[in-house]
């Protein structure tokens, strides 16, 4: 039941760590203002600002990231929402609300945010006016996302005035009609033809410096269809560009030349405005880049690097007493410039042009500008800089921005292949699309006629997001630097030509092979490698999982006396280097001498010689005794494996030493801390666990009789008979309890 109160206002709220759920709440909430509701638009960490307590009608858009977790950009709205329902059944009695999740069943916990939203809200009394959405980007996210949409409106219409008067309960429009059977070989729509003044785009790339990658595609099941059908609408444009007036333009100029030897975005000041409270830990602010050095060899498969970021003065007073070992940081990185300068040149805009400073406004005054792009309403920057900065230009390509494509060739075939791409009828060819994860600019290249406008890109194009890495040191070591090791992300695709011969060698069958990089990491080594001093925009990122080492309980400062198992094979190890200095000053510091409380980390690596990242600082804990115990796993040594007697992975290593592991978790109250690799090595993780604390517990049924009596009773999977003393499903519950004590925590990168 809803109620029969009509909301004369609509509030889109999001929650996103990738942009992704930014821009589809942009999409909601500009197609409802469109559809003639007063809707409102905000990120959930403004709540305060926006009133979220007296709302009444609220859309939700959120994802979840790393193990489950609510993105950063509502840490605030959490604490405040678990504050107002905590133990009142009746908080948001007023609220009726619709969820779209956003999520990925490769990692545990899917779509945990929505899951946790949606229970808080009608534990506290509100209401469901629509059922929740759960979007899987494991399988494709946009066929839920859009139907969820589809159906919203008429929802929404029983709860909300809409101007435009309540849609039918089926929810086809006449736009929806429109798209509904597009009939191949059409004549491309108008304003498909290339920008005035700009050259035709040459198919090589024009010589642009950028190479791009031939995208390798099916279209030819094309040829049996009458028509293609279910494409996205089109969304109408939302961003106007303006030419500033003298006086700003004259502003822009005189502040250009400083700004260029800083890699930073030209707005940084801006930016720690915009992301709240100047006081809030998570301001950011410009650091040098002190020294850089490679920590895995020649050989490895990967290459880590070393980085010393040294805090200025005023930045390392701000965040001191706030940021501990275990913490993370952020990186706001650009695009890659050359893909930048090939892409606006692929666009038609000139080099002049790409330089000019200009503004941006809302092309209808009744929707704001998506928020990463509101700075450009105030204060002009050039369409260089723009592309450079805030839009991802190397994210999965969605559906809707292939729609917008299509209309914007004047080639039919050309638009057609795209119209396909984005139909019912191409979801193959649409997967092997992402698959290739190509950039805006494979995608400009594979459909020559395509001339959108700049600034029409840049609003379709997901937020280029911050990037995070674990700070590795502890501030009793060195307040004023942030040590970071990251893998520099360059990997090859292999992807298989449609039109080869699987059974002529000679043809050049069999995959080819697709270089590609990540925005962030090339860009720190190449700015490491600079002769000339390098700063880059950081802030320090809020540690919502308390992945922290306890502090001293009592004022003689003596560590916290539990055990630490701590489980991080290849980056993954980072915050343990930082625990283990912070483990290190603790027993310095002590009053008395400390017996140091066992640790013991278990490290994956793949060969002893390669990517044994921090092996002498490890070792030399190890020695000093700071480390009580270290457990070294080689995934591709069979020498230093037979050599140490090691397993292949750190989940092995813990079965390996099962009894240990579980008696110091069941009897001696151990914390067990695991960082790294969400989808893989953290499922396995937690699946070893569960074999262990099963193992142990079976020939010792009082106690794991103990240990059940305080969990909820477990719904046995149909058909499993388990009669362990504690059940595989009760041993996942009481990591759950374990993890909710803080007794296990994970911090788990996706
Ligand atoms: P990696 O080099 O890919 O792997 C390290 C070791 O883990 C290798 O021996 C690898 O073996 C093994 N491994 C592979 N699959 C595994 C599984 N299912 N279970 C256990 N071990 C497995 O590690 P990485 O690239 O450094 O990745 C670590 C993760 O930590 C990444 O997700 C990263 O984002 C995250 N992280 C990064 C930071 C940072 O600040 N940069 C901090 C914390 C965490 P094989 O390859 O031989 O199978």
């Amino acid at each position: 039941m809803t109620g029969a109160f009509v909301d004369p206002r609509v509030a889109v709220l999001y929650a996103s760590q990738t942009g992704n759920a930014e821009s589809i709440s942009h999409s909601i909430y500009e197609a409802a203002v469109k559809r003639g509701f007063d809707a409102s638009w905000h990120v959930l960490d403004d709540h305060e600002a926006f009133g979220f307590n007296a709302l009444r009608t609220v859309v939700f858009v959120v994802s979840t990231t790393g193990d489950g977790d609510p993105p950063d950009n509502s840490a605030r709205f959490w604490r405040v929402l678990r504050k107002a329902t905590r133990g009142s059944a009746t908080a948001y009695a007023h609220l009726r609300f619709a969820i779209l999740g956003l999520g990925d069943t490769n990692y545990s916990n899917f779509c945990n945010t929505a899951q946790r939203l949606d229970k808080q809200l009608l534990a506290a009394g509100a209401t469901a006016f629509y059922p929740k959405g759960l979007a899987d980007d494991a399988t494709g996210m946009e066929e839920v996302v859009e139907a969820w949409i589809e159906g919203l409106w008429p929802a929404l219409a029983r709860v909300a005035h809409c101007a435009g008067g309540p849609p039918g309960d089926d929810a086809v429009d006449a736009a929806a009609d429109a798209l509904a059977g597009l009939a191949v070989g059409a004549e491309p729509a108008p304003g498909a033809e290339p920008a005035p003044g700009a050259e035709p785009a040459s198919a090589d790339g024009g010589g642009a410096a950028h190479e791009f990658q031939p995208l390798l595609l099916d279209f030819r099941p094309m040829a049996a269809l009458k028509a293609i059908s279910g494409a996205p609408r089109v969304p109408e444009p939302i961003c106007a560009a303006v030419l500033p007036d003298a006086d700003a333009e004259k502003r822009y100029w005189s502040a250009a030349p400083q700004l260029e030897s800083l890699a930073c975005p030209p707005w940084h000041d801006g930016v720690a405005a915009a992301s709240g409270a100047a006081d809030e830990p998570s301001t950011p602010f410009l650091a040098r880049i002190a020294s850089a050095a490679r920590i895995t060899g020649p050989e490895a498969l990967k290459r880590t690097l070393l980085l010393e970021i040294e805090l200025p003065e005023a930045a390392a007073r701000h965040v001191r007493g706030r940021w501990h070992a275990g913490d993370a940081f952020n990186v706001y990185a650009p695009n890659d410039a050359r893909l930048v300068a090939a892409t606006l040149e692929r666009l038609g805009v000139g080099a002049r042009d790409a330089r000019r400073p200009q503004l941006l406004a809302s092309a209808d005054p009744a929707i704001k500008l998506p928020a990463h792009l509101q700075r450009f309403a105030a204060a002009p920057a050039s369409l260089h800089d723009m592309l450079l900065w805030t839009a991802d230009l190397c994210s999965p390509p969605r559906k809707v921005l292939l729609r917008v494509l299509a209309d914007a060739c004047s080639e039919p075939a050309d638009r057609d292949r795209l119209l396909y791409l984005c139909s019912k009828q191409g979801p193959a060819a649409f997967d092997e699309l992402r698959r290739q994860r190509p950039t805006v600019l494979d995608i400009l290249h594979a459909f020559p006629s395509c001339r959108p406008s700049a600034v029409r890109l840049l609003e379709l194009l997901p937020p280029l997001v911050p990037r995070s890495y674990s700070i590795c040191n502890a501030p009793h070591e060195s307040e004023a630097v942030w040590r970071v090791a990251f893998n520099v992300v360059e990997y090859e695709l292999e992807v298989v030509d449609p039109f080869s011969s699987a059974e002529d060698p000679e043809d050049g069958a069999g995959p080819r092979r697709v270089r590609r990089r990540g925005v962030c990491t090339p860009w720190l080594e190449a700015l490491a490698r600079r002769a000339a001093p390098a700063h880059v925009l950081v802030a320090l990122r809020p540690n919502l999982n308390a992945f922290r080492l306890p502090p001293p309980p009592l004022p003689d400062g003596a560590p916290d006396p539990r055990p630490v198992l701590m489980v991080g094979p290849g980056t993954g190890v980072a915050p343990f280097i930082g625990f283990l200095q912070q483990r290190a000053a603790e027993l310095a510091r002590a009053a008395q001498p400390a017996d140091a409380p066992l640790t013991w980390l278990f490290f994956g690596c793949r060969t002893a010689a390669h990517d044994f990242l921090f092996r002498a600082e490890i070792e030399g804990r190890l020695a000093s005794g700071v480390l009580g115990r270290l457990s070294v796993c080689f995934s591709r040594d069979p020498e230093a494996r037979e050599e140490h007697g090691a397993p292949r992975y750190v989940q092995d290593a813990m079965l390996s030493r099962r009894d240990e592991v579980a008696e110091l978790m069941l009897d001696r109250d151990a914390l067990l801390y695991v960082c790294g690799d969400a989808k893989g090595m953290g499922k396995d993780v937690n699946d070893a666990m569960a074999d262990i604390l099963c193992g142990y517990l079976a020939s010792r049924p009082a106690r794991a009789r103990e240990l059940a009596a305080q969990l909820p009773p477990a719904r046995a999977p149909a058909g499993a008979a388990d009669d362990a003393p504690l059940s595989r499903a009760q041993a996942l519950q009481l990591l759950a309890l374990w993890t909710a004590q803080r007794r296990y925590l994970r911090d788990l990168w996706a």
